[in-house]
């Protein structure tokens, strides 16, 4: 047997990924010193860079320690090393300073719920930072809502101001402590306070007493506006019928969900059923909202989420979050502090300015917000966790492209629900949630998202890719850029994004069901399939396009779509005596739909978002709607009490070739003929709702097989914000399994508009790109 002799060996790693502002260096100090190891390691404009000499195998296990037990908050893309031929010389191993003024590549990573230690301290009577709301470490804490630019260090944050007292200073500065590099470190002595304020902004009190008094107020039915990582939150007792009608009549808001926060994952089992999804979500350092079904006879107000049987709960996330909750002792209503679709408040002044007339306090801190940043929303699906709005605690963490970028991209995404997004090299960043650019202030914000998120990653476009759609602010702005434009077909790219999501390459069958989005054609698509895969996509096949009567209008006034849909299906004379039970209008959105309209030819839509809108309004939910979307999400409650193997099958035409440049199309007409005739017989509405349901998805699912197979392709990507639709996405994926064809469904990108910018950036980042025909 040969000797075991240790031999040396001398490696230089590099680790990609989020790694900055982590704790990443003091993890691979303390490792590197625990197996005796010499060399350094750095911060530097790709990630981190570690040298490294000894024994051959203590090498190799440091190497493998980087990505199996990196810090809670990393998240290590790549870790590669060359074997150096020359010994190092290394005195011990030591932590070097970064270098400053390079081409900024590393990712800066998601602010983070408040860790298990730091709790233990805030919590711990006696420790320094006892009762403090704003502690952190390097696991947990703000970072994106608060970096200016990079290298992520103290000078380029809003914390830049808050000078740290010798005891932070010295946590900051010992490569053991918990604390090392934190750059918000602070306790009472150094950091942030918080103050509540009258809506006037005369301070009524500060620190613990303002805490205090925060909680004695929301106790007693008050309706206060509250600071907290990426925002102004409009706060109160959730379980205050009185409270809470009154925070709707002053936010403007008629029936939006708010949504909550509880003490922890107990007290959200006391109001929601929970899968173990669900709880992951809750409990996760994102800290989303998770949208769950709620339990009967809780103490909950009814208006906190009238006509939805979902609630939408989370968990504290900051230390101020936690010391609150323990103070009420009951869920609070923590809605995005903005009057009806304004962006989310972000800035003192404005926050004074725009909700100090709706609260009857506030209660700020004086740590500035640098990037406004709304909560994230996710859905657990049975099947799998599922993005809604991306937003604190995801954004701006990197996607992997499936290949190298063949140009820096920034996209800058659709007109609802906006993101922008950026891609260079083998990462694409997403942004946070900006809102809907109809409102001067969201465009604004989105403007400074988009220099901001470009500056943060380094990246000077050398396309900027944009919907097809003219009227689309973000397509005028881009427009408007001195870069090379790219427009990308809205379904495309919905499709596209569904890759990204899975880091799927390749050509698949896309199936993008949604609202609105402009087509080749310049009429509005929404019902699509597609053959498609980042360098373009082929039309195959589409739902029967339909008039859209009153263009926006038709959006707010679902019976709209449901006179169109009935002449559709049954023609006039039933299209005529449903239209006067339906609204006095309705004469002249009769002619539009049957083409007759004096006022020019009508919009024509294959939407299906329009099409769940028509059956919703049949079937009595909704003849206007107050959100984007409402309807279709009434039609899916409605359906739920009916098991799936219980609901009838209403059946839908499928026409081969009579489509746009030879497409298929998928005709509902039969099925919403079938709806009216059940409702005609006095059929349960719940039932109709179901066989509706299981009628057009099986329809789509039949066709996207057809279509599948008739192009050689084996997987099919759902996208679009229909398939938020739980019950339809899983109709649609259970009958293409059992097709034998592998299915793309969204997770961690939102199927919604949400997701169009990452799409985009895809698409031009990878695919044949401009001038490609
Ligand atoms: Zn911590
Ligand atoms: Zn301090
Ligand atoms: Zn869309």
């Amino acid at each position: 047997m040969a000797p075991l002799r240790p031999r040396p060996e001398r490696r230089r790693v590099r680790v990609t990924g989020t790694v900055q502002g982590v704790g990443f260096r003091p993890f691979v100090y303390r490792e590197a010193v625990a197996l005796d190891l010499a060399g350094f390691v750095l911060n530097d404009s790709s990630g981190v860079l570690i040298e490294v000499e000894g024994d051959e195998a203590r090498v190799a296990e440091l190497c493998r320690l980087l990505s199996s037990s990196a810090p809670p908050l990393a998240r290590v893309t790549s870790v590669h090393w060359d074997v150096l031929a020359e010994a190092g010389g290394y005195e011990g191993f030591r932590i070097i300073e970064s270098e400053a003024g390079q081409v900024p590549n590393a990712a800066v990573s998601p602010d983070s719920a408040t860790c298990g230690d730091c709790l233990s301290e805030v919590v711990e009577p006696g420790n320094r930072r006892y009762g403090y709301p704003f502690t952190n470490c390097t696991n947990c804490g703000p970072r994106y809502t608060i970096v200016l630019s990079v290298p992520y260090d103290r000078p380029a944050t809003t914390m830049a101001g808050f000078k740290m007292c010798a005891e932070c200073q010295a946590e900051y500065d010992d490569p053991a402590d918990r604390r090392f590099h934190a750059q918000p470190n602070a306790c009472a002595v150094c950091g942030p306070r918080i103050a509540l304020y009258d809506p006037g902004r005369r301070l009524l009190s500060a620190s613990g007493a303002a805490l205090a008094a925060l909680a004695e107020m929301l106790c007693a039915g008050k309706i206060l506006a509250v600071k907290g990582i990426g925002g102004y939150h409009l706060a109160a007792d959730a379980t205050d019928r009185g409270a809470v009608a009154e925070l709707r009549r002053r936010k403007a808001r008629d029936d939006k969900p708010f949504a909550l926060m509880v003490a922890d994952l107990e007290a959200a089992r006391e109001l929601c059923v929970l899968d173990p999804d669900a709880e992951a979500a809750l409990i996760s350092v994102a800290r989303p909202i998770v949208l769950a079904r709620r339990k009967p006879g809780t103490a909950v107000a009814e208006a906190v989420a009238p006509g939805v049987d979902d609630l939408g709960l989370m968990l504290p996330y900051t230390p101020f979050h936690h010391l609150l909750m323990a103070e009420v002792r009951r869920p609070l209503v923590m809605s995005s502090g903005n009057r009806s679709d304004d962006p989310i408040a972000h800035a003192d002044e404005e926050a004074f300015a725009r909700l100090g007339p709706l609260v009857d306090a506030v209660l700020a801190h004086d740590r500035p917000i640098h990037i406004r940043c709304d909560d994230s929303v996710v859905r657990a699906t049975g099947r799998r966790l599922q993005m809604v709005r991306r937003s604190r605690g995801f954004a701006p963490e990197a996607f992997t492209l499936t290949g190298r970028a063949r140009r820096q991209v920034l996209a800058v995404g659709a007109e609802l629900k906006n993101t922008v997004s950026v891609a260079k090299e083998s990462q694409l960043v997403c942004s946070h949630h900006i809102g809907d650019l109809e409102h001067l202030a969201t465009f604004e914000a989105f403007v400074q998202a988009t220099s901001h998120l470009c500056r943060l990653f380094g990246i000077e476009p050398d396309v900027v890719a944009h919907d097809m759609h003219p009227e689309y602010l973000s397509t005028k702005f881009a427009l408007d850029l001195d870069f090379e434009p790219f427009a990308v077909q809205h379904h495309h790219a919905h499709i596209a994004s569904c890759l990204v999501d899975h880091a799927r390459t390749g050509t698949v069958l896309g199936i993008a069901f949604d609202g609105l989005g402009y087509g080749t054609d310049a009429t509005m698509w929404g019902g699509e399939f597609l053959v498609a895969d980042f360098d373009g996509f082929e039309r195959v096949g589409h739902l029967r396009p339909v008039a859209l009567p009153g263009g926006a209008a038709a959006i707010r006034e679902p019976w709209r779509m449901a006179l169109t849909w009935t002449a559709a299906a049954l023609g006039a004379e039933a299209a005529t005596r449903l239209g006067e039970k339906l609204d006095p209008r309705w004469e002249q959105v009769l002619r539009i739909a049957l083409g007759e309209g004096g006022s020019g030819p009508s919009v024509l839509t294959s939407s299906a978002g329009r099409l769940f809108d028509a059956v919703a309004a049949l079937l009595g939910l909704r003849k206007k709607v107050t959100y984007e979307g409402q309807a279709a999400i009434e039609l899916e409650m409605l359906a739920r009490p009916v098991p799936r193997d219980e609901a009838p099958r209403y059946q839908a035409d499928i026409v081969e070739g009579a489509g746009a440049g030879l497409a298929d199309v998928l005709d509902p007409a039969p099925l919403v003929a079938a709806v009216l005739e059940e409702l005609g017989r006095g059929s349960d509405p719940s039932v109709v709702a179901a066989g509706f349901h299981e009628g057009l998805g099986r329809a789509t699912a039949a066709l996207g097989a057809r279509l599948a197979r008739r192009h050689g392709l084996d997987t099919v990507a759902l996208s679009g914000g229909v398939f938020q639709n739980v019950r339809f996405s899983d109709i649609v994926e259970d009958a293409l399994v059992a097709e034998g064809l592998t299915v793309l469904v969204h997770r961690d990108v939102p199927p919604n508009d949400g997701g169009i910018s990452v799409g985009q950036a895809a698409i031009a980042a990878l695919g044949a790109g401009p001038g490609a025909a």
